[in-house]
C-alpha cells in the first residue's frame, strides 16, 4: 500500500458505529498527471513555432524594404513552422479521436494488398532514392478499419525511413505468424537503446528531440500507432539494436483474419 493513494471517510452510522469507507485515488491521480503533461507538452511544442512565425512578422512589419531573396527566405521559414503546428495539431485531434468511446471501431474488410502498396509507394516517395524499400506481402485480408491501419502502417514506414540514413534499406512485410499475421517493418538504421523501448509509445517521447524534429516528426506517431493496434485488438513488438536498425512489429489476433463466411 506504500505508493497508493487512499482518500478514507469515516461516516456516522446508527448506535453510535461509524463505517470507513477507503477509495483509492492512486489511478485517477496518475490520468490527471498525465493530462497535465500531455497540455504541457501540446503547449511547448507549439511555443516555438509560434515564437518564430511572430519574429519574422515582426521583421516584415518593421523592416518594408527588405530585399526579395530575404523575404523569400523568411517566407519559407515560416512555412515550415506552420506545417509543423498543423501536423502536431492533426496528430493531436487523431489521438483524440481514438481514444474517445464515440468512435468506437466498425470493422470492414481491409484490402491489404493494395493497402501496402500504397503505403510502399508513399514510403519510396518520402525517401526519395535514398533507401532500398522493399514490399513482402504473402498475408490475407483482415477485419478492422482501412483508414486507421493505412495511418498505423504510414506512421512505422515514415519513422524507418527518417531514422534510417541515406543507402539504407526498409522492408515492409506482410505475413502470417503461428496462425496470426503481422505488419513489420524492419530497417537497417540508427536503432534504438534498450533503455528507451519500453517509452516509445508515450506522447512526445524522443530519443532525440533535435533529429525528430528536422524530419518533420510530432512525437505523436507511435501513440497513434498503439491506440489503433489496441483498437484492432492487435499488439506493437519493437526489437533494435543501436547502429545496426529496427523492426516495429503489430501483431494481430489470428480472429482478425478476413473470411467469406465473416
Ligand atoms: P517522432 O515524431 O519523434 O518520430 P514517434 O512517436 O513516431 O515520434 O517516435 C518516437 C521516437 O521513437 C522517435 O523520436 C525516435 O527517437 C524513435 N523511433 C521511432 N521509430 C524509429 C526507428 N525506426 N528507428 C529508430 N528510432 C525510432
Amino acid at each position: 500500500l506504500r505508493d497508493r493513494k487512499l482518500i478514507v471517510q469515516i461516516i456516522p452510522f446508527e448506535n453510535r458505529r461509524q463505517i470507513l469507507v477507503t477509495h483509492d485515488a492512486t489511478e485517477s491521480e496518475r490520468i490527471e498527471r498525465m493530462r497535465r503533461d500531455f497540455i504541457a507538452n501540446a503547449s511547448h511544442e507549439l511555443r516555438t513555432p509560434l515564437t518564430v512565425i511572430n519574429g519574422f512578422l515582426e521583421i516584415a512589419l518593421s523592416q518594408p524594404d527588405l530585399n526579395v531573396q530575404t523575404r523569400m527566405a523568411h517566407l519559407r521559414l515560416m512555412t515550415e513552422q506552420g506545417r509543423r503546428m498543423q501536423n502536431l495539431v492533426e496528430d493531436m485531434l487523431t489521438l483524440t479521436r481514438l481514444e474517445s468511446i464515440e468512435y468506437p471501431l466498425r470493422p470492414e474488410r481491409v484490402p491489404m494488398r493494395p493497402l501496402l502498396e500504397q503505403i510502399l509507394q508513399e514510403t519510396q516517395a518520402l525517401s526519395g532514392g535514398r533507401h532500398t524499400v522493399t514490399l513482402e506481402a504473402d498475408g490475407p485480408d483482415i477485419k478492422g478499419s482501412t483508414d486507421e491501419l493505412r495511418s498505423a502502417f504510414g506512421n512505422l514506414a515514415s519513422n524507418a525511413v527518417r531514422y534510417t540514413p541515406d543507402g539504407g534499406s526498409i522492408r515492409l512485410v506482410w505475413r502470417v505468424v503461428e496462425g496470426k499475421p503481422e505488419f513489420a517493418v524492419v530497417d537497417n538504421g540508427i536503432g534504438i537503446g534498450p533503455e528507451h523501448l519500453s517509452r516509445l509509445t508515450e506522447r512526445f517521447y524522443r530519443v532525440d528531440k533535435s533529429r525528430s524534429r528536422e524530419t518533420q516528426g510530432t512525437g505523436l506517431g507511435l501513440a497513434i500507432v498503439k491506440h489503433v493496434l489496441l483498437r484492432h485488438g492487435a499488439t506493437l513488438a519493437i526489437a533494435s539494436v543501436p547502429d545496426k536498425g529496427s523492426t516495429f512489429a503489430a501483431r494481430f489476433p489470428a480472429a482478425s483474419i478476413y473470411s467469406q463466411e465473416g
